[in-house]
């Protein structure tokens, strides 16, 4: 589950994108891997996902949205659960060698 400590107040401004993105109505299993998938069956999942959110014309905003909540489930603004996590642990790296941390 996300930390919803981080997400955003709950003014229609902050989740009013959410309306136009291209995922809207279409079924979520297709972002959100089952319990048993692995393999070439999760890639090629993941891979439609991805295609639909290339399209998609809040990828910007979808994208942030999931970075800055630590989403750690599912198919967000075209990256998947382990691109977010590298870039946000890379974040972080950069973070504390900036401040000598
Ligand atoms: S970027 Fe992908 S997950 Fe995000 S709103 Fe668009 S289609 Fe949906």
């Amino acid at each position: 589950m996300a930390d919803v400590h981080r997400l955003p107040t709950p003014v229609v401004e902050n989740w009013d994108w959410q309306r136009q993105g291209s995922c809207r109505g279409a079924n979520s299993a297709v972002f959100f891997h089952p319990d048993s998938e692995r393999g070439s069956a999760r890639l090629a999942r993941e891979a439609h996902a991805k295609r639909i959110c290339h399209e998609c014309p809040v990828l910007r905003q979808c994208r942030e949205h999931a970075l800055s909540v630590q989403e750690p489930y599912g198919i967000w603004g075209g990256m998947g659960e382990n691109e977010r996590r590298a870039l946000i642990s890379d974040q972080r790296r950069r973070t504390r060698t900036r401040i000598g941390a």
